[in-house]
């Protein structure tokens, strides 16, 4: 298919420009995520492209190699590349023609959070991963697309992974932070047990 430059750039504009966006969680009663890692930690777990847009905010060039794919997959799950939380499905996803992995609306586990996001000059509303505060993309709204919510998640293509409908879902990322370690093991000290090292 060919798109004429001036059809592409008019694609673009819907994409990035959406100033009357308002976020649907309050910021200030946004949960800490529950997985905590350095950078450092990150870039063992994640290749380049994806430690960039999950971990500094970046954003994948539209109709990349991802899109295509994305395109093409049927029925299934898609979860955070970084923690393995359930972030959106096949029955949400629609063809907004943008370049990017479309949704009308996150998936029933409710692991998509949502929070104002004012860099670039915009003021625009970004999706993160509840559980591990991956940068997935930016939710727009009343553009007028057909779907139930008319609410475009636009998400990045390496911040999700793919599960086919009937395979196995990825393992979750487990919590381990001193933190949390020290209170299993006073936990286990209460209930008796000598603590884990
Ligand atoms: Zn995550």
């Amino acid at each position: 298919m060919k798109f004429s430059l001036l059809a592409i750039l008019a694609l673009a504009a819907i994409c990035i420009v959406h100033a009357e966006d308002k976020p649907q969680t309050d910021p200030k009663a946004m949960p800490a995520p529950v997985i905590v890692k350095t950078d450092e930690e990150w870039k063992k777990l994640l290749n380049d492209e994806q430690f960039k847009v999950t971990r500094q905010q970046g954003t994948e060039r539209p109709f990349g190699d991802i899109y295509k794919e994305f395109e093409k997959q049927g029925e299934g799950t898609y979860y955070c590349v970084c923690c393995g939380s359930e972030l959106f499905t096949s029955k949400e996803k629609f063809h907004s023609g943008c370049g990017w992995p479309s949704f009308y609306d996150s998936s029933k586990a409710n692991g998509v959070l949502e929070r104002v996001d004012n860099s670039h000059g915009m003021r625009r509303v970004e999706t993160v991963c509840k559980r591990c505060g991956a940068h997935l993309g930016h939710v727009f709204e009343g553009e007028g697309f057909k779907t139930p919510t008319d609410r475009r998640f636009c998400i990045n293509g390496v911040a999700l992974k793919f599960v086919a409908k009937g395979g196995a879902a990825p393992k979750l990322l487990e919590v381990e932070s001193a933190e949390v370690q020290k209170k299993k093991d006073e936990v286990a000290k209460e209930a008796g047990e000598a603590p884990k090292k």
